[in-house]
């Protein structure tokens, strides 16, 4: 067995998967919430052929070296592996890599410093994935350790598209450039899309949706990312569930004066008061749609800022690819939401896109063609596996 585990650490907990890469199926996942809180919880779930056994554990976990080491443990005791060092590899999934990497990148001293040095482009994801580099080369120091990062695919992009037009010292010297995110999830369902229509990746044009709690849209042109929504960080953009995503930078300064809020203060506003959760006080999708069903205009007015986004770009990233093969909606919204997908759709057929109702709604977690046969445009529902692709790319690495 080629046994390779995946680890996402974030803040205040790390999510974690074993793969067995054989088959690619999973033996092991789960969670360690609430690091540095009183009641901590580790949800351990051990796969076994058809059926998941989900262990539940209640106690402080003090910081994120107790955390993964809860993880080793769980890991060993419920029979997932005997010992650590029978992992092949540990693949960590990276927010922001910079400009300097474009691939998953064997971690060494050098590359962990390379990685602290993008904190300051990603002060709330960077530190918290460094620290679980950090506690996992401590803990299993023998075992080959990759980065994978969410920027990589988007290495792609040409200036043309990742400039923001601000005087040409600010990208020089700071870094300020759009590097996009969401990369690990695009590259998945795209190389998905290709072998659902039988094509190579190579040779199709893509608009792929990534519609989760954070969203975001990515054109693709011959298999290669050449445009994303989000920027140099992941607030630009489409609607999310509490991030603002677009809105016109002299807001901030208009902020900053009329109500007194300071820097701090306001990226949390624009990060985590706004999106749906801002214009209508729910940020999970299911409770906006019941919230609407129940005759909430705020409510109503969210979802129709939502999916005129999204529409917007898909227009737009329709005219920069000049000709498109198919849209691809993935995320828990995009995977689950039919409604959202119909209303992302509507208004284009003149662009070749026609949905089918009936195939629209019966979509389940399944990948899924949902368009008419007279579309010229395919729309595939394609559920995304950021940790698979995160396990493959680390195999691919050490290979
Ligand atoms: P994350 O970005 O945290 O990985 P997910 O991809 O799991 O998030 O997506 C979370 C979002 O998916 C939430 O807004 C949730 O409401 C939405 N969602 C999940 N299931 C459904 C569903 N059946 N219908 C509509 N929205 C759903």
């Amino acid at each position: 067995m080629i046994k390779v585990l995946v680890i996402n650490s974030g803040s205040s907990s790390i999510k974690y998967q074993l793969f067995n890469m054989d088959g690619e199926v999973v033996l092991a996942s789960g969670v360690v919430e609430r690091i540095g809180e009183r009641h901590g919880l580790h949800k351990h779930r051990l796969h076994r052929d058809n059926d998941i056994i989900e262990s539940r554990y209640e106690q402080c976990v003090s910081d994120h070296r107790a955390g993964l080491s809860r993880i080793g443990t769980l890991l060993r005791e419920s029979g997932a592996v005997s010992e650590l060092s029978e992992l092949c590899a540990i693949g960590h999934r990276v927010v922001h890599g910079g400009e300097s990497f474009r691939e998953p990148s064997l971690i060494n001293s050098e590359v962990l410093q390379l990685i602290r040095d993008r904190i300051p482009l990603a002060p709330l994801h960077n530190p918290a994935n460094v620290m679980g580099i950090e506690v996992a080369l401590q803990e299993a120091p023998h075992i080959p350790q990759v980065a994978v990062f969410d920027t990589a695919f988007h290495h792609s992009i040409p200036a043309h598209a990742y400039r923001y037009a601000l005087p040409e010292w600010l990208y020089t010297e700071h870094s300020v450039r759009r590097y996009g995110f969401h990369g690990t999830s695009h590259r998945y369902v795209a190389k998905q899309a290709a072998s659902c229509l039988g094509k190579p990746l190579e040779s199709l044009n893509l608009i792929t949706l990534h519609l989760g709690n954070g969203a975001s849209a990515a054109a693709i042109a011959q298999g290669q990312s050449v445009d994303t929504s989000m920027g140099m960080t992941p607030l630009e953009g489409l609607i999310m569930g509490s991030r603002c995503g677009d809105m016109d930078p002299a807001i901030h300064f208009y902020l900053g004066r009329s109500t007194g809020l300071d820097y701090d203060e306001i990226e949390s506003l624009l990060n985590k008061e706004s999106g749906m959760k801002g214009i209508c006080g729910a940020n999970d999708m299911r409770e906006v749609h019941r919230l609407a069903d129940a005759g909430e205009p705020r409510a109503r007015l969210a979802l129709d800022m939502y999916c005129y986004r999204i529409k917007k770009y898909i227009g737009a990233y329709y005219a920069v690819l000049g000709r498109l093969d198919a849209v691809v909606f993935t995320g828990g919204i995009g995977e689950n939401d039919a409604w959202v997908r119909e209303q992302c759709c509507t208004g284009l057929e003149a662009l070749g896109i026609r949905l089918d109702a009936e195939k629209n709604a019966a979509a389940d977690r399944e990948t899924l063609d949902i368009h008419r046969e007279s579309s010229s445009v395919c729309l595939l529902v394609i559920p995304t596996n950021e940790e698979l692709e995160i396990a493959l790319q680390a195999v691919s690495c050490i290979n």
